[in-house]
């Protein structure tokens, strides 16, 4: 157990995201357990070691993927995915690294999911293609987990979860308990298994108005505090606020305010998955005599999906138009909910205002509410969007000037009321960047929690609990990240993204020389194609002064005798690098083709 470290503080969790790696050191859980301490008979029951592990979710925002793991069984908590970072060169998604799930396949008992966000669904239909797992989730996350698995064509035993529900998983007591987010049907969870207890909050604020009027059950979350609880994971994303978060009924009465003083043409951005809010705009566009026409692939999606729930029972099928029918009806009498509030590049709203969409027209007076923030590495794209909206004479009404987004997150007066009422024994921060977990360190231990009892971790660290001791083992199992490029799962690694890297930042050349089998005499003049490196017609001089270094590499290797593929290949590479890169300071990738005829 050389890595097991009890204190908690920053010292061993400073580990950069970039460093989760894929070590074996940690993986000596035989050892760990042999530690448990003696104990009385009556008292041995309860004192069985669990682990908390982390596959993701930490010190990052996305993939949040957590296991509790006690007597041979494991319970999965959410399997999200996380968008690609900057450097990531046409890597589509990035996913938790499933491999200790795999290796443990047989354990698994089960998946719960907190909430419908693809930071917590978004990798599972990747997990289920690797192992079989019983999923539950609540009616609105199901049915966005569904369509992901028709997609892939997987199946799996799925149960309908809901607030106050209990469940038995394996030897795992599961409760789903009520909370408010941005997304219907946000639950929390309480996990009692032999030795222990958990409470994961999932993402979630304290609503008192939400919009579908189920609060947060406060009351039922402290009788799990008295009941008391091991480790508490709680989300971190607004530890920095501070104060309380607005509720959804601030949004309501900016949106009222809008549709009473607005009689335009209304087209509104939002997140797809937030369907009471969406609701919410659908019902004040009735009472103003408006019909509604959805646009974009995920809000249909969604919206066909809340219709299928009973989220829209209330409302009557007659005030929905089709997109494309929508030219007829005046302006003051239509709502447009699309997509696109990030900026996204294919998304409907982007096509609305770059003229590219074939339904919608956009004119000037046209009013383009975003209810959204953006998500941070989205700012640029979005401005760029609402650039082009103002172009059009649009009139655009953002959150930052106006209450039409509220977060869906807790701010530090929230996190405070739950630590209060868990009151934990050991405190593990969640669902944030490193400096959002601090921070909530930080708040837990001003609350009286001692430093030696909170837990910053990293992804693929394992929190070892046995009884009234606790401890990091760090690396215990893979945190990495895993890219999906298209169907490749794993298979493009940091020499790949390298390569694209270069690539993007300097271009491609290739060499093509033609070599005589026999004579080992060149059979024409070598040849330099060149993409993305610099514009042919101008540097014609250039490449005419490559194409004698390629005469030079040659001639080295026949005055060697070493004409062979690979010799040629070494020698012109490394040639034309030095030369490329004197002549311009650039370092574009460099491919020969030798051909023997
Ligand atoms: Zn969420
Ligand atoms: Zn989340």
């Amino acid at each position: 157990m050389a890595n097991t470290n009890t204190n908690n503080n920053s010292n061993n969790s400073n580990k950069n995201k970039t460093n989760n790696r894929r070590t074996a050191a940690g993986r000596n859980k035989k050892s760990s357990r042999a530690s448990a301490p003696k104990k009385s008979p009556k008292s041995k029951a309860v004192q069985a070691t669990f682990k908390v592990i982390p596959l993701g979710g930490l010190k990052e925002i996305g993939k949040n993927c957590t296991l509790i793991e006690c007597n041979n069984e494991i319970l999965i908590i959410d399997c999200g995915m996380a968008f690609p970072e900057y450097e990531m060169f046409g890597i589509d998604i990035v996913i938790p690294d499933f491999t200790y799930l795999i290796e443990n396949s047989h354990k698994v008992k089960g998946l719960i999911i907190t909430h419908g966000h693809e930071d917590h669904i978004g990798g599972v239909p990747y997990l289920l293609k690797e192992i079989s797992v019983p999923v539950y989730a609540s009616p609105l996350a199901m049915g966005m987990i569904s369509h992901k698995l028709e997609e892939h064509g997987l199946s799996t035993e799925r149960h309908i979860i809901k607030a106050g529900d209990k469940v038995r998983i394996g030897d795992f007591k599961v409760e789903a308990v009520q909370t408010n987010h941005s997304i219907a049907d946000s639950l929390a969870y309480s996990v009692k298994f032999p030795g222990g207890h958990i409470f994961h909050t999932g993402d979630f604020k304290v609503d008192y108005s939400p919009l579908d009027g189920k609060v947060i059950d406060l009351s039922r979350i402290a009788q799990l505090g008295d009941e008391g609880v091991d480790v508490l994971l709680c989300d971190s994303t607004n530890a920095f606020r501070q104060g309380y978060t607005p509720s959804e009924a601030v949004v309501r009465k900016s949106i009222d305010e809008i549709f009473n003083n607005i009689d335009r043409r209304i087209i509104i951005a939002t997140f797809a998955s937030n369907v009471h809010r969406i609701k919410y705009f659908i019902e004040a566009s009735m009472k103003h005599g408006r019909k509604i026409a959805v646009s974009g692939r995920s809000m249909e999606n969604v919206m066909a999906l809340s219709k299928e729930l009973g989220y829209m029972d209330d409302i009557p099928e007659s005030v929905f138009v089709d997109i494309s029918k929508i030219k007829n009806l005046p302006d003051k009498n239509l709502t447009i909910i699309t997509t696109g509030s990030q900026g996204e590049p294919m998304s409907a709203l982007t096509r609305m205002a770059y003229d590219n969409h074939k339904q919608v027209k956009l004119k000037k007076n046209d009013v383009v509410v975003f209810s959204s923030s953006p998500i941070p590495g989205n700012e640029k794209v979005i401005s760029q969007v609402v650039n082009q909206l103002y172009e059009k004479r649009v009139e655009v009404v953002l959150a930052s000037a106006m209450d039409v987004h509220v977060s869906g997150h807790a701010s530090s007066e929230e996190l405070k009321l739950i630590h209060t009422l868990i009151r934990p024994k050991f405190f593990m921060p969640a669902h944030g960047e490193y400096r959002h977990l601090i921070e909530h360190a930080k708040l837990s231990n001003r609350l009286g929690q001692p430093k030696t009892r909170i837990f910053v971790m990293s992804n693929g660290d394992a929190l070892e609990v046995n009884g009234k001791k606790a401890s990091i083992i760090e690396s215990y199992t893979s945190g990495e990240d895993i890219m999906v490029d298209g169907y490749g799962v794993g298979d493009v690694g940091s020499s790949v993204l390298k390569e694209r890297k270069t690539l993007s930042q300097s271009g491609l050349i290739t060499v093509s020389v033609v070599i005589d089998q026999v004579s080992g005499g060149l059979m024409a003049e070598p040849k330099l194609n060149t993409k993305g490196f610099v514009y042919v017609q101008e540097n014609q001089n250039l490449l005419k002064q490559a194409v004698s270094v390629v005469y030079n590499s040659i001639g080295k290797c026949s005055d060697e005798h070493t004409l062979d593929e690979a010799s040629l290949t070494r020698t012109i590479k490394s040639d034309m690098k030095k030369f490329i890169y004197a002549e311009t300071k650039r370092n574009p990738v460099i491919i020969p083709v030798i051909m023997y005829v």
